[in-house]
């Protein structure tokens, strides 16, 4: 990397995106050493409805809801059997509950007709499901079935921004964007260290750059004119 005017990253080349990727991932692994997927699940399936729950809703709600509910239904067809108004009462609190009891069933049902009543580990067979989206899709992909997935959240996407990591706002471009910067064994592990540091430190609308161990790696400080503490500029 060339040196650079103080307080603001040097101009990479693509090796050294990869190589401040890297750095990234020390650092928040460092930091956030026992981090995982918020929601609690022991089966695709189970994450599968955490995530359509998940929606406009805090994780641990979603975890509260769910903690009952799984005990309860364990199969596709436990959830398509459910009156409809009966599924909208057990995850009414977990808001736009008529969607989501309409989504869950219908997705579950396609599970039955198509999938053998098993949730499919395929990217093209997942969005093929009603409301799966390629976020719920790679958050499956990477979390239940253990393949290098990056599924773009709402805190990932801000700080793969704030960190220089893409211009794109589109989530599914976003993901494009970081694919070749992550390597495969750490894709899972990024998208969890950097949703802990989005609920910890670089927060949406105020996030704590002088309080941020990566601040010497993030151009967003710079850009946003906040000052940081004198040591920001170590390499
Ligand atoms: S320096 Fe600020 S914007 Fe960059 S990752 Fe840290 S908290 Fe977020």
């Amino acid at each position: 990397m060339k040196a650079s005017t103080k307080n603001s990253l040097p101009k990479e080349t693509p090796e050294d995106k990869n190589r401040r990727v890297q750095k990234i991932i020390q650092i928040l692994d460092h930091t956030y050493p026992t981090t995982t997927l918020a929601l609690n699940f022991t089966t695709p399936l189970e994450l599968l409805i955490a995530l359509i729950l998940a929606a406009q809703c805090t994780d641990a709600r979603v975890n509260q809801v769910t903690a009952t509910l799984f005990k309860k239904y364990r199969t596709p067809e436990d959830w398509t059997g459910l009156i409809r108004s009966t599924l909208e009462t057990e995850i009414r609190t977990t808001g736009f509950y008529r969607n989501k009891a309409k989504a869950i069933q219908e997705c579950c049902q396609e599970l039955v007709n198509r999938f053998g009543g098993r949730v499919p580990n395929k990217l093209e067979d997942l969005v093929s499901l009603p409301g799966v989206g390629r976020k719920t899709a790679n958050i499956l992909r990477g979390n239940a079935f253990g393949q290098p997935a990056i599924g773009v959240d709402t805190h990932l996407g801000r700080l793969a921004q704030r960190l220089g990591l893409t211009t794109e706002t589109n989530p599914d471009k976003i993901e494009i964007n970081l694919n070749p910067l992550v390597p495969d064994r750490a894709k899972v592990r990024f998208c969890h260290l950097l949703q802990a540091h989005g609920r910890a430190i670089c927060l949406a609308r105020k996030p704590d750059c002088p309080g941020c161990p990566m601040n010497h790696l993030c151009p967003y400080p710079v850009q946003a004119k906040i000052t940081l503490p004198a040591k920001r500029n170590r390499s």
